[in-house]
């Protein structure tokens, strides 16, 4: 059921043979699925070679003939995707419903970039003296090396690989090794449209090797990086030492403000469901809850019964609506984070431990009574906890909802127009998602501020993204 996996490099796929390489484990049962290789330094250069050398036969490609083989491969994938979707949950372990949707939003992106990229218009500035024309031209930045995170096997290399490809770049990507299914199905896909050779190459590795390798190359002008926020200073560290771009998306710890006037039910339904879709593994996953005094209780006691009735188990299985997390690691970081909240005077309403005796299973969990220096409500905890707190005005949350460092996305609830507007000003984050939880969507800009990075993917920013900015004046 799961894949033979392999390298990608220059129009070609890499097997195990020689290489060093590690088991990717299904976290439903700890058990390994299969063996990944991992690319030598040797690879790495033969990929950097490659791409440079498919930059320039795509740059001189049109867009129209591009857009076609990106089209194409959106097909390939919607044809795919019951396969696909099967591979990413036996590795990444979320519902299976999760992973069908998750691959089919893949196939939206890449269309969304295919049309975008024949859109890549400059414009012309009228000149100071006659006969002049003052030319602004958008040309793809060249080679880009892209390292993705375990939670999105698919959709985070996809708005990188067809925000790269639409611009006219080449790219070279390091997907996860934990889950490396999904972006070696998605590859496969361009390379069936008919992405030429070295265009887009798909390497696996220690990562701090292959990022280490890879940045500082000459031959490598633009990093994206999915990922924590201590990797994202490293690897744009590593980026602005050779004066490159580079798009950071990063951790968050995103507030959700349910004000009094909101039906509190209503607002407890939509958001626990977003809560724990795929089990709070997610970057834009609302992790810390404020509810106005008057509404408290109720909206404590809806989303409590939410996550009782979640129905825990392995992702292929029927009926499952939530998923193992992805690692030990973050069983182990569950853990502390309830720890550290019941220390500080939290009450568990629903969950709080660990689920069965094999795989990484982790309740749904939610939280009361918990200080906001308590390390849940400060460190992102990517994983199913829940802690909601009590405010009394507008102002007061605001400042606690800005609070930390980071700002990717925010929610709000509320039947004021003009609290609704207020709030979308107030709060400090890239996104914000007021009485909707639809803040990723191919067509609109995705990405964070402060701490939680720099840079968009996703709409008309995800394609610029990839382009340098030239300037001609004619005379
Ligand atoms: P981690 O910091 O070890 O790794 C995060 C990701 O970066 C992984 O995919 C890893 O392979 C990659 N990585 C690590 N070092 C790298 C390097 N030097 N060069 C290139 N890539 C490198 O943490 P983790 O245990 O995998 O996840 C823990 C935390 O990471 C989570 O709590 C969450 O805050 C964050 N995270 C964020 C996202 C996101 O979508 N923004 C995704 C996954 C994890």
């Amino acid at each position: 059921m799961y894949t033979e996996l392999s390298l990608f490099i220059d129009g070609k796929w890499l097997n195990g043979a020689g290489r060093k390489g590690e088991d990717v484990i299904n976290p439903a049962t700890g058990k390994a699925l299969g063996a990944l290789p991992h690319a030598s330094k040797a690879d790495l250069d033969a990929a950097l070679e490659a791409a440079q050398k498919g930059f320039l036969v795509w740059k001189a490609m049109s867009a129209y003939d591009r857009s076609k083989i990106l089209r194409k491969a959106a097909d390939l994938l919607r044809e795919r995707a019951e396969r696909v979707a099967t591979v990413q949950t036996l590795e990444q372990g979320k519902a299976f419903g999760e992973s069908r949707i998750e691959v089919l939003t893949s196939a939206d992106i890449i269309d969304w970039y295919a049309e975008e990229g024949r859109r890549a218009y400059g414009r012309i500035v009228p000149g100071r003296q006659k006969g002049v024309r003052q030319i602004v031209l958008q040309e793809p930045v060249g080679v880009v090396a892209a390292f993705t995170p375990w939670n999105f096997p698919t959709l985070t290399p996809v708005r990188k690989i067809a925000g790269a490809l639409a611009a006219g770049c080449s790219i070279i990507i390091k997907a996860s090794e934990e889950t490396p299914g999904g972006c070696f199905e998605l590859v496969k896909c361009f390379a069936d449209a008919g992405v030429p050779a070295g265009v887009l190459n798909l390497v696996f590795g220690v990562p701090a090797e292959v990022s280490e390798h890879l940045i500082p190359s000459p031959l490598v002008k633009k990093i994206s990086f999915t990922g924590s926020i201590p990797v994202g200073k490293h690897l744009a560290g590593l980026a602005a030492k050779g004066m490159k771009k580079a798009t950071m998306e990063l951790g968050g710890h995103s507030p959700v403000v349910v004000f009094a006037d909101a039906d509190p039910e209503k607002a407890a339904d939509t958001i626990a469901a977003f809560k724990y879709r795929n089990a709070g593994q997610v970057c834009i996953s609302p992790t810390r809850f404020y509810v106005q005094e008057a509404s408290y209780s109720k909206f404590v006691a809806r989303f409590t019964e939410y996550a009782k009735n979640i129905k825990l188990g392995d992702g292929l299985e029927k009926g499952t609506t939530m998923g193992p997390l992805a690692n030990p690691r973050r069983l182990d970081a569950m853990e502390s984070f309830v720890n550290d909240a019941k220390d500080r005077g939290g009450k568990i309403a629903a969950g709080g431990s660990r689920h069965g005796n094999q795989g990484f299973f982790f309740q749904p969990t939610v939280i009361t009574d918990v200080p906001d220096d308590a390390k849940v409500m400060t460190e992102e905890p990517f994983g199913p906890l829940a802690p909601i707190v009590p405010f009394k005005t507008f102002d007061e949350v605001v400042e606690r909802a800005n609070a930390l460092p980071f700002g990717l996305a925010a929610y709000a609830f509320t039947s004021s127009g003009a609290t609704a507007t207020a709030i979308g000003d107030a709060i400090q984050s890239g996104m914000v998602g007021v009485n909707s939880v639809a803040i990723s969507t191919p067509e609109t800009p995705f990405g964070g501020i402060k701490e939680s990075g720099y840079g968009s993917e996703g709409g008309i920013e995800g394609l610029t993204a990839y382009m340098n900015t030239k300037f001609i004046s004619q005379g």
